[in-house]
């Protein structure tokens, strides 16, 4: 593995073990004789790790439910992969991988949640102006991101890049179910929506399978089923963008998504200048005025999307759109070290102080 795979690495084990930690703050101290019990699962999926906990009364169904999560990561990984080495032939390719190598040629008929993934995320590019754009792939391959070959791409490079980026000009037909990428050289890119819509999906199996109280991370994008089998809510950190150990803030969250976008999860640095891979459509490079950004919502795949977006618009624009959109709330760090949020979070976010940071609303704190 090269060295940015293995920095990659480990610094997802790092998110892990500190999320475990904030899973394990969240736990409490359950009576085992009259509580569920707990059942945990983890392994290594989308190029992050995927850590699930459920609570379940019989070991059977509890090791059955943490199992089908792990599934459905790997049924969406298989759908969206970008870099699938195989013979297009194979049935297996995945849905995106086709989409892309038949760009300028044909439609191609692809499953209910790729649509539904391009459906989503066209839905909240035009809300944001673009500011997320799953017709990034060709800026994500010349930066080198996704197969970690990293490069600093000229402005020439950059400009044929983005003549080929654009959501408005995918074919998406509904009813032949089929995607279509007008132009050779286009390139979908699902890595801004893929996790979010994953955990959803897994989600959606835990409430089929009767399960009330789970957690699932998924490397910053986290749900919370029910509360805790104390009846609880979970708690969920926010980490410090600049400090991997410690975390901005808590969140206290009940069938819930929050989910982080941030500067420091994929990066590589050249000539002292550090390059991560969530990029502004608008100019190829990447966003610089957001150090992380984080929603809290219903859906994981909305979040996951408005997490990106948010990054790209930045503070102001950003907190406007989410201030538009129901039962949605952000927590941003901007590059100058200011917190903001929004006001839906009022009564169940607390910030550690930790990290130097300045908080724009005021002192805050929840009564956990
Ligand atoms: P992560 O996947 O690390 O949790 P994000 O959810 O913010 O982070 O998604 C970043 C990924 O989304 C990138 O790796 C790339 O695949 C894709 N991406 C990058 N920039 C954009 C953008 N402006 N719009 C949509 N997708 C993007
Ligand atoms: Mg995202």
């Amino acid at each position: 593995m090269d060295k940015g795979g293995m920095f990659l690495r480990r610094q997802l084990a790092a998110v892990g073990i500190l999320a475990w930690f904030i899973f394990m703050m969240g736990a409490g101290c359950a009576d085992r004789s009259t509580q569920p019990q707990e059942y945990i699962r983890e392994d290594f999926v989308m190029n992050t790790l995927i850590q699930v906990r459920v609570f379940a009364a019989e070991a059977e169904s509890g090791q059955k439910a943490g199992q089908e999560v792990l599934d459905e990561f790997t049924r969406i990984d298989h759908l969206t992969d970008r870099f699938a080495e195989k013979n297009l032939s194979d049935p297996e390719i995945s849905d995106v991988y086709r989409i892309n190598q038949n760009a300028g040629i044909r439609p191609v008929p692809v499953s209910k949640d790729t649509l539904t993934m391009l459906e989503r995320g066209s839905y909240f590019s035009t809300m944001c102006s673009g500011a997320f754009d799953v017709t990034v792939g060709p800026l994500m391959n010349l930066w080198g991101f996704g197969q970690a070959q990293y490069h600093v791409p000229s402005t020439e490079e950059l400009k044929s890049g983005l003549e080929l980026v654009g959501y408005q000009q995918v074919v998406v037909d509904k009813t032949r179910k089929t995607v279509f990428l007008p132009e050779k050289g286009m390139e979908i890119d699902l890595g801004g929506i893929a996790k979010g819509y994953a955990t959803d999906k897994a989600v959606q199996k835990l409430r089929q399978m009767g399960i009330e109280s789970a957690l699932i991370n998924a490397g910053g994008s986290v749900y919370a089923l029910g509360s805790k089998p104390d009846g609880e809510p979970w708690l969920v950190g926010i980490q410090d963008p600049r400090d991997e150990k410690n975390l901005v803030a808590c969140l206290r969250i009940k069938d819930t998504a929050v989910v982080t976008s941030g500067d420091y999860e994929r990066y590589f640095t050249r000539d002292g200048v550090c390059y991560h891979h969530i990029l502004d459509p608008a100019t190829g490079q990447p966003a610089r005025s957001i150090m992380s950004s984080t929603i809290v919502a219903p859906s994981a795949a909305d979040a996951d999307v408005l997490s990106t977006a948010l990054f790209v618009l930045g503070s102001g624009p950003g907190m406007e759109l989410v201030n538009k959109i129901s039962a949605t709330d952000a927590v941003l760090v901007d590059d100058l070290g200011n917190i903001t949020f929004s006001e839906g979070l009022s009564n169940q976010i607390k910030f550690t102080g930790g990290g130097g940071y300045t908080l724009q609303n005021g002192e805050v704190g929840g009564d956990s």
